[in-house]
């Protein structure tokens, strides 16, 4: 049995990549999402285990000392760490797993684990992301234009990836994020034990 194929996620907030990653999970239903550990206040909609863990500073900060986090980053004041042993595991068993992660987390997996494949999802453009950040109504002004200037500097960092999955229409990107892990999972490199 080949290795699972790790899939980095990444995106602004607002180029819909949740909505796409939410849906590419209903259609393939055998990829494992990493489930992150996050310290800040869970939002409207949110369910604790649904794509987080919510836990305190101090849990954050004993989980990292203990080396179980395969990388974290601070976004706006919070942590955000993945757990690293659901992903060895999902892995070793065979099973793609897909980390939703940031562009500095991405760097830093991307540097641990060459291997490791990588998606960004590009809104279509600066002017429809902050219409989609603003029409969020979950976060006051000054957040969404602090979210909106962290999203310039990621776009910046898109060229790092591997793909690019431009977010203009819902389905068709969903399909290529889709098409990105059957062909991954073509690859020589998958095959050879066959
Ligand atoms: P949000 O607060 O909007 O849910 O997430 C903010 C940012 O943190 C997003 O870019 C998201 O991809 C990123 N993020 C979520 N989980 C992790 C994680 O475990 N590690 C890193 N580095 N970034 C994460």
């Amino acid at each position: 049995m080949p290795r699972g194929t790790l899939f980095i996620l990444s995106g602004p907030s607002g180029s819909g990549k949740d909505t796409v990653l939410c849906k590419l999970l209903a259609l393939r239903p055998e990829v494992k999402l990493s489930i992150s550990s996050i310290t800040r206040a869970m939002r409207e909609g949110e369910k604790e285990g649904e794509k987080y863990h919510f836990i305190s500073r101090e849990e954050f900060e004993s989980m990292l000392a203990a080396g179980e986090l395969l990388e974290h980053n601070v976004y706006l004041g919070n942590y955000y760490g993945t757990p690293r042993r659901p992903v060895e595991e999902a892995l070793a068993a065979g099973r793609d797993i897909i980390l939703e992660i940031d562009v500095n987390g991405a760097e830093k997996v991307r540097a641990l684990m060459p291997e490791a494949v990588s998606v960004f999802i590009m809104p279509p453009s600066l002017a429809v992301l902050e219409k989609r950040l603003s029409g969020r109504g979950t976060e006051d002004a000054e957040t969404v234009h602090k979210r909106l200037k962290e999203a310039v500097g990621e776009i910046a960092r898109a060229a790092a990836y591997d793909y690019i999955v431009v977010n203009d229409e819902l389905d068709e990107a969903v399909n290529a994020f889709a098409s990105i892990i059957v062909g991954e999972r073509a690859r020589i490199e998958k095959q050879k034990y066959l």
